[in-house]
């Protein structure tokens, strides 16, 4: 075994034979923001041998304080960040297999790229993504690792399939829907502490040391030195909907997938097309450049400003409409400029 993992492979927990495991398994992470970035460059350097990464959003300048494998660059190139990251991991890691994905993390396209993942990590920025993850892990029987940060605080859960309660279970006994991305802010300590209790997680599952995970639902707040590690297990539900007997997997349906949302924390609406397109991204640029708007466009994406209105389109046929949480506004001109 080569120098590079030496210090890995002293570790008793892992060993040579972890080690073999690490680089035979196979990652997905959802979403490739703060959590997602981090997550992702510490299990490449840990040596597992293949990362999907799945991310609908570019890399901006708010995003350099906390999202550690993103440069200036980056931004000033508006790069997708599952191609940016993907980039950037490959440099850390040439040995690495990467797959990254441009899009909205919905189950139709998810459980096309399901079949030899062995472990789930969230890295989301919202609930509805988390529940359908949720759903999609326990119908695949994939371990997942719920993450969510935000202001100073933080907390993780270790999820197994059959084993532990599920996020809906969760949902019900311990409060967590406080947690969101609109005004708190965030420091970048909340994004290592969340990703070193993933990260941690991920490795034993890995390994397959199943004793050494974590069984409670852990939470911090570094600012007010708090910690807490609460017992979860009796949060378990028969009657769920997700990992009880009768399981119908409520978030995996079309109707609960919405096609417009407004994102976490910002003035932006994402709009997507009814059906699956794939967009000849010059012929746009020039049409929207004879419309009048200020273009910049990248092999993934155009990204048209005008009077204020600024507007980001992808290839496939999603855009994001920036300064606005109008939905209805985002689609009229969305309809406008791609009807
Ligand atoms: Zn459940």
């Amino acid at each position: 075994m080569s120098e590079r993992y030496s210090r890995q492979v002293l570790f008793s927990g892992i060993g040579p034979h972890g080690q073999e495991k690490l680089k035979a398994s196979h990652v997905l992470i959802i979403g490739a923001g703060a959590l997602g970035a981090a997550n992702s460059e510490v299990l490449v350097r840990a040596g597992i041998g293949k990362l999907t990464i799945v991310d609908r959003d570019y890399v901006e300048e708010s995003n350099l304080q906390r999202q550690q494998l993103y440069t200036e660059q980056d931004v000033h190139k508006k790069y997708p960040k599952a191609a940016a990251a993907k980039r950037h991991l490959e440099e850390i890691n040439s040995e690495a297999e990467i797959h990254a994905f441009v899009m909205d993390a919905v189950p139709q396209s998810l459980e096309l790229i399901l079949q030899d993942v062995d472990l789930i990590i969230d890295a989301a920025d919202n609930f509805e993504t988390r529940l359908m993850v949720n759903d999609l892990a326990h119908k695949h029987k994939i371990p997942w690792i719920y993450g969510a940060c935000v202001g100073s605080f933080g907390m993780s859960f270790t999820i197994l399939p059959g084993k532990t309660p599920c996020l809906n279970c969760l949902l019900r006994t311990i409060p967590m829907q406080g947690i969101n991305c609109d005004t708190a802010g965030i420091i970048g300590p909340a994004v290592q502490m969340t990703v070193a209790h993933q990260t941690a997680e991920a490795l034993k599952i890995l390994v397959g040391d199943w004793d050494a995970v974590r069984t409670t639902f852990v939470s911090f707040d570094l600012w007010n030195s708090q910690y807490q590690s609460i017992k979860a297990g009796r949060a378990k539900r028969d009657d769920c909907l997700t990992c009880g007997s009768d399981a119908v997997y409520p978030y995996l349906q079309a109707e609960n997938t919405t096609k417009t949302a407004v994102l976490c924390g910002r003035e932006t609406v994402q709009v997507r097309p009814p059906a699956l397109v794939q967009l000849e991204l010059k012929q746009l640029a020039g049409s929207l450049n004879a419309q009048g708007y200020d273009v910049k466009a990248n092999p993934y994406l155009v990204s048209a400003e005008n009077d204020g209105e600024r507007i980001v389109v992808f290839k496939d046929g999603r855009a994001l409409i920036h300064g606005t949480k109008d939905v209805v506004y985002a689609k009229s001109l969305y309809q406008k400029l791609l009807g």
